[in-house]
């Protein structure tokens, strides 16, 4: 086999010779194409002068939702432009313009580099006639063109997954010098805009005519034309239906974001912020105002749902749960030293979140209720290394692979990060184990986390468009766990005990874990995770609220609302149960 390879590598003569015989044949090809190819080319190059170049916009592909509403389209709009002329006739136009409009303000200046100078865009129809009627017989370069422009039809639904489409910089014009762009192009600056730009921007179509001496077209020739090829249409696993729900029921006064997933394919259903933006404004040329206000107050843009960091509280809790029945540390019936409200490890005192204490409690009771002191005993039995390799099983630490540039990965600290930062000592586990502590997780991660919990231990990668990604079985976490873990989680929403009743809704067994964590610098955040229905899961919730105190009264309700939306949507309830059950929870419940 050795002597084989060796054999092969040693190349006989004539091989040697097949690289010449090509070099050869290549000049003597660029031989003819200089003498006869070009001079063609020479020949078109004086034509130019006389044979202008008409740049026709290809239109925007459409986003589309599940169902195939339209979640972005194109509008057409009336720009005035020039053909580029001398400056002392392109000044004398331009003048003539103004005057014509009362409008001082140009979108664009004089420039050698561009054959057509955008003057005004997205002017009204009554600028259009002043140019066609008055104007074009003096000013023949001056035209009309039309042009489309990006139209987000509900507004802030679904911003940040959307992006917002901006006219291209200086520098990525040079940058990109395939001739795609020109100057003034708009081109996709965040979220899906951006990621699906090269589908969605089409190719622009190219229209010759003939110029004469003073700059009036004379003839076209239809036969050259390109026509343009419009971008691809895109759609979305958005259910709008359950977007418009989220937007609706996530505060508008505190910032927060909330992910909805298909548990078994990893299909955002829903992705929402607050605050949230327009992305109309940066596609108009009426909104500069607004867009400044929205470009400086920089957390408006802010994807919290992929980029935002948060402590994730007791909605974590599960890691420690699954973690310990995995390795047979407890099980559905041990009980632990019962919670007296607080626990005393060393010199510290560790406390529960209810002060009288909640007694002694099963791993199922623990999660209905939330009690902390469970959870320290279960960390006191698991070491910080299994704590953080079923946190990392389970997808924490790491970026989900959803299709967004600059997902943040969170922080899962091992025994290492906190050795490297003032020393490991075991209360840091028991902050992990309730989700406080340096841990730190995405809204995004949580809903993937829960997802695995839903769908029996399957890890998906979230998609917003085309084909699931393959899921991934986690090795050593076994559905009877997630059974356990999931029933419990049951508890949380249907027992009158259970922390997450606020999220009831009749017809429709709901499983979920609430969580209130602390942040410095402001009121707790309130978290709430959740799948629907518990039998068949087909729908994972996880939202955070910044500053929303607790996580079962705050965010209990949005997940409520997201929820009923959605199985109305499936015709898993009908509507009017659903009216009667918000009756009954707004009168209801206490
Ligand atoms: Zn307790």
């Amino acid at each position: 086999m050795q002597h084989q390879l060796q054999q092969d590598q040693r190349p006989p003569l004539n091989s040697l010779l097949a690289p010449v015989v090509l070099l050869f044949a290549i000049l003597v090809l660029r031989l003819l194409y200089l003498q006869v190819i070009t001079s063609a080319d020479y020949a078109r190059e004086s034509e130019e002068n006389r044979i202008a170049q008409r740049r026709v916009k290809a239109p925007r592909g459409l986003i589309y939702d599940r169902d195939g509403r339209i979640l972005a389209r194109t509008r057409p709009f009336y720009t005035v432009s020039l053909e580029r002329t001398t400056r002392k006739d392109f000044a004398a136009a331009t003048a003539a313009f103004t005057e014509a409009i009362g409008d001082v303000e140009l979108d664009g200046e004089y420039s050698r580099k561009y054959r057509t100078i955008r003057l005004k865009r997205d002017v009204n129809f009554r600028t259009v006639s002043i140019v066609e009627e008055r104007l074009k017989a003096d000013w023949p370069l001056l035209d009309i063109e039309i042009e489309t422009q990006r139209h987000y039809p509900y507004g802030t639904a679904a911003a940040h997954l959307l992006g917002y489409i901006g006219i291209i910089r200086d520098q990525d014009l040079e940058r990109k010098n395939d001739n795609a762009y020109v100057l003034g192009d708009f081109i996709g600056k965040t979220g899906i805009e951006k990621v699906y730009e090269n589908s969605l921007r089409g190719r622009d179509g190219m229209l010759y005519v003939e110029i004469d001496a003073v700059g009036r077209t004379s003839r076209e020739f239809p036969e050259r034309d390109r026509l343009p090829v419009p971008g691809k249409p895109l759609h979305l696993t958005i259910d709008l239906e359950v977007q418009l729900a989220v937007e609706r029921a996530l505060p508008d006064s505190l910032a927060g974001a909330l992910v909805a997933l298909d548990p078994r394919t990893g299909a955002v259903l829903a992705l929402a912020n607050k605050p949230t933006f327009d992305p109309n404004i940066f596609v108009s040329f009426q909104a500069q105002k607004e867009r400044r206000r929205v470009l400086q107050g920089e957390t408006v843009l802010l994807n919290r749902a992929l980029h935002g960091r948060y402590p994730p509280g007791s909605t974590l809790k599960m890691v420690s749960a699954i973690a310990a029945l995995e390795m047979g540390v407890t099980d559905t019936l041990s009980l632990f030293e019962p919670c007296y409200g607080w626990l005393t490890v060393g010199r510290s005192k560790f406390r529960c979140h209810k002060r009288e204490g909640h007694g002694g409690l099963t791993l199922p009771e623990a999660i209905e209720t939330s009690c902390n002191v469970y959870f320290y005993h279960l960390a006191r039995l698991i070491s910080i290394e299994t704590w953080h390799k079923y946190a990392a099983k389970l997808g924490f630490g790491q970026p989900t692979g959803i299709l967004h540039p600059g997902e943040a990965a969170g922080l899962l600290p091992s025994r290492q990060y906190y050795e490297e930062r003032g020393g490991w000592s075991f209360g840091h586990l028991l902050n992990l184990s309730i989700g406080q502590g340096a841990v730190l997780v995405t809204p995004i991660q949580m809903a993937r986390y829960v997802a695995a919990i839903a769908n029996g231990g399957y890890l998906v990668t979230p998609y917003i468009s085309g084909d699931p990604p393959p899921r991934q079985r986690i090795d050593g976490i076994s559905p009877k766990t997630l059974d356990i873990v999931g029933k419990a989680m049951l508890r949380v929403v249907a027992s009158d005990t259970g922390t997450g009743r606020r999220a009831r809704v009749a017809g429709v067994a709901i499983a979920a874990k609430t969580g209130t964590s602390q942040v410095p610098n402001r009121d707790d955040d309130a978290w709430m995770v959740a799948f629907a229905p518990y039998e068949d899961p087909a729908i994972v919730v996880a939202a955070v609220v910044e500053g929303g105190g607790s996580g079962g009264m705050r965010v209990g309700p949005v997940v409520r609302e997201v929820v009923e939306a959605f199985c109305i949507q499936e015709g898993i309830i009908e509507p009017a149960v659903a009216e009667a059950d918000t009756l009954l929870a707004n009168h209801g419940m206490p």
